[in-house]
């Protein structure tokens, strides 16, 4: 990451909305803004794959889910965050992961300037390939505050995205049934 142009765009910004980038309380912010972009877009050099690599085999193929999963992310139109809830469950073949890893997947994708359905597709896609499961389902519910601090100002409004991979895609007793495990 380029810690230069960062403090550089962020003293354009603020000479832009009329700020005195030399007032004391202004002096520093560009560098801590370079800084915490590196932890809140940090995900671009991270992989999935690696994050995934230690499985676990096991006999049977039930469901596996982890509900609840806190995740931040900054929307790529207005660079303002939305946060909220990642659910996530397989089917596993033969191969499982430690469920903190589904966490950390969660979050690689979360650090990247996004959109939230592009996200909710490459955690599917990430847990499909990786751990070559049966079939994988990912909902997220999210508020953004590009929706609810400017335009057209719901608080509270949330927004849902899902995607379905392998026997979630086409099986409709297992949505349900995730969706069972999702209220219980
Ligand atoms: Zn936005």
């Amino acid at each position: 990451m380029d810690q230069d142009k960062i403090r550089e765009g962020v003293r354009l910004l603020l000479e832009g909305i009329g700020e005195d980038t030399g007032r004391e309380g202004l002096i520093e912010t560009p560098d801590r803004i370079a800084r915490m972009y590196e932890e809140i877009c940090g995900g671009y050099t991270q992989n999935p794959a690696e994050v995934l690599s230690k499985v676990f085999s096991v006999e049977d193929s039930e469901m596996v889910m982890e509900k609840d999963i806190t995740f931040y992310s900054m929307c790529e139109h207005h660079m303002m965050p939305f946060f909220g809830k990642a659910h996530i469950a397989y089917i596993p073949k033969n191969k499982v992961v430690g469920i903190s890893k589904l966490a950390r997947t969660v979050e690689i994708f979360a650090r990247r300037l996004q959109i939230q359905e592009r996200m909710t597709g490459q955690i599917a896609d990430a847990i499909m390939e990786c751990l070559d499961a049966d079939g994988v389902m990912v909902v997220l519910e999210a508020e953004h505050l590009c929706m609810t601090m400017r335009g057209v100002k719901k608080p509270g409004s949330k927004t849902i995205t899902v995607a379905t991979r392998g026997v979630f895609a086409t099986d409709e007793n297992l949505k349900r049934q995730f969706y069972d495990m999702l209220k219980a």
